[in-house]
């Protein structure tokens, strides 16, 4: 019977059929342990021009302790942070180093835009010399609106962000 069932001309098509079976069994569990992990060990870099800097570091008091919901204190080097969050205008003579802070990081990476400078370019916008956004240099994630945005409002984009990765799947 099962002589019938596997014979040399269709026994690669169960071997197939068997790893899809397989992935499909571990890839669900398998991704939700990966990106658990991503979620609560985000270590951002921050490159800041400008006051919105304060209220990122004022999530990192105690106060806010934004750690607390998984998103380290910005004291990693470049290569071992995950997350770029862009604070104030970026210029067009800082955007090529924005972007090789960027290509510095290591993948999977995340980008947030904070404030409206970040965002659009805010008060500066018709300035000859600033860009209209964070995005016109590097992918952005999530924005976090305001000017300043305060630190509950920070802390919330990284809320956004969480949920963006946890409905990633893994490559
Ligand atoms: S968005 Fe407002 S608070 Fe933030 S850097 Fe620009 S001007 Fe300053």
């Amino acid at each position: 019977m099962l002589k019938d069932l596997v014979n040399p001309t269709n026994v690669n098509i169960y071997v197939s059929k068997l790893s899809d079976v397989l992935i499909k069994a571990v890839e669900e569990p398998l991704g939700y342990a990966i990106n658990w992990g991503r979620i609560y060990s985000l270590w951002p870099v921050h490159l800041e021009t400008g006051c919105c800097s304060v209220e990122f570091g004022a999530a990192s008091s105690p106060r806010y302790d934004v750690e607390r919901f998984g998103m380290l204190e910005a004291f990693g080097s470049l290569r071992q942070c995950d997350l770029i969050v862009v604070l104030g205008t970026v210029t067009r003579k800082m955007a090529p180093r924005l972007r090789m802070v960027y290509d510095q990081m290591p993948e999977p990476k995340y980008v947030i835009a904070m404030g409206a400078c970040a965002i659009t370019g805010g008060l500066y916008l018709d300035s000859y010399n600033v860009l209209p956004g964070a995005d016109s240099v590097v992918p952005v994630d999530v924005y976090v609106p305001g000017c300043p945005p305060r630190p509950e409002t920070l802390i919330q984009g990284c809320f956004l962000l969480q949920e963006k990765i946890k409905r990633s799947k893994i490559k």
